[in-house]
């Protein structure tokens, strides 16, 4: 899953399907197929007239632009975007930061690592900023080092090697 497909904030309903159809390099007429809705139906929700889906539109559109429906229903609840949408999920022990994620890590469902189980996360484990790109290795707040970041978390703590804080004393 590309993070490109998680609604932008502020984005409008229609700007979004606009944009995804486009990504998808659909014409409003496959699009409505696809998502086994009138093109007429399609047209007013691109334009901003219709703002409030019904489940059989949200389910179709979610399908056939393959994004989960939650964030139709996001956008069209007015709801805020939770940050888990627009920051990436990653395990903080198997990803190397500066490198693209596991799509699988991506999947709103995703809830641990399938490689090591280890609980995913999307913020910095030191100043829970979210992690809104992959890269960079540190975080741009408080410049943690994304990767082995479970000595803060994790129930076995493990002494930190870059602590070198040999303080001189003059
Ligand atoms: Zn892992
Ligand atoms: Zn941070």
């Amino acid at each position: 899953m590309n993070t490109l497909k998680t609604p932008m904030p502020e984005e409008a309903l229609g700007d979004y399907i606009k944009r995804l159809r486009g990504e998808l390099k659909m014409s409003q007429n496959q699009l409505a197929i696809a998502a086994g809705i009138h093109l007429h139906s399609l047209g007013k929700i691109e334009r901003g007239i219709t703002t409030r889906l019904n489940h059989k539109t949200r389910r179709g559109l979610a399908k056939a632009l393959s994004i989960p429906s939650e964030y139709l229903e996001a956008i069209c609840s007015g709801a805020e975007i939770q940050p888990a949408f627009t920051s990436i999920k990653f395990c903080p022990q198997c990803w190397t930061p500066g490198t693209s994620t596991e799509p699988i890590w991506q999947d709103i469902r995703s809830l641990h690592c399938f490689i090591c189980g280890f609980e995913l996360v999307d913020h910095c484990l030191k100043c829970s900023k979210s992690v809104t790109t992959f890269q960079h290795c540190y975080c741009p707040y408080c410049g943690f080092y994304y990767k082995n970041t479970t000595v803060e978390i994790g129930t076995n703590s493990i002494p930190i090697k870059r602590q070198n804080s040999q303080t001189k004393k003059k």
